[in-house]
């Protein structure tokens, strides 16, 4: 997808700090660092986003005077896939402070080979015309991107849908490219080696939803 990745950690900041602690098998077992740890990538992750989006000129009255300053034209719409999403969406809502936000419920059916996402609870306002950032920190096999994609066209056009992950992994990546239809952009803090058998990121970080949360049944 060329242009349309921007891999964080590829250029030396202080991200990549934030990032190794949420890799870190033994930092891992201090859960309220761990969701820090997301929400601070989410609110840098933002930032770099915020640096694309439309901005007009607004005339600012100060106590000494008048200053004309360029601002957001609209808030992108924040959309996470729970629960993983929720620390890394914190970060985003620190941003961009009166954005509207959605939410899409998904799980993943590991009984079978091919994994399946099920996605059981959907709240997402109007879509139409607005940019759009999409908030799934794991992008793994890429098929809950690919499912929620079905659920964001019945709530309108995006202008452009942001898809931001903190890790992603080249099969997802390029489910994606082959498969998405909608004009989007991809995000990420890293891009890792592969899948395991499981379907997980390797070298990755771990279940990022156990981490932040604790085991499910
Ligand atoms: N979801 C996770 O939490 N971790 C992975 O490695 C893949 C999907």
């Amino acid at each position: 997808m060329g242009g349309n990745l921007f891999v964080l950690t590829q250029q030396h900041s202080i991200a990549n700090h934030f990032l190794s602690e949420l890799r870190d098998a033994a930092g891992q077992k201090d859960r309220m660092r761990f969701r820090r740890n997301m929400e601070r990538l989410g609110e840098i992750m933002a930032y770099e986003i915020s640096r694309k989006l439309s901005y007009e000129d607004r005339t600012v009255t100060t106590p000494l005077g008048q200053v004309t300053v360029p601002l957001l034209t609209e808030n992108p719409v924040l959309i996470t896939i729970l629960r993983a999403g929720l620390p890394f969406h914190a970060g985003f809502m620190n941003i961009f402070d009166s954005a509207d936000s959605g939410f899409i419920g998904a799980y993943r059916n590991e009984e079978t080979r091919s994994i399946t996402i099920n996605i059981d609870y959907v709240s997402l306002p109007s879509l139409q015309g607005k940019p759009v950032i999409l908030i799934d920190p794991m992008l793994a096999t890429g098929r809950s991107v690919l499912d929620a994609q079905k659920l964001l066209v019945a709530k309108g056009t995006p202008s452009h849908v942001y898809i931001v992950s903190v890790v992603a992994a080249p099969e997802g990546i390029k489910l994606l490219t082959e498969q998405l239809s909608i004009p989007y952009s991809l995000w990420t803090c890293a891009v890792d080696e592969k899948l395991n058998s499981s379907f997980y990121i390797v070298p990755g970080l771990g279940d990022a939803g156990d981490l932040s949360f604790g085991t499910k049944e």
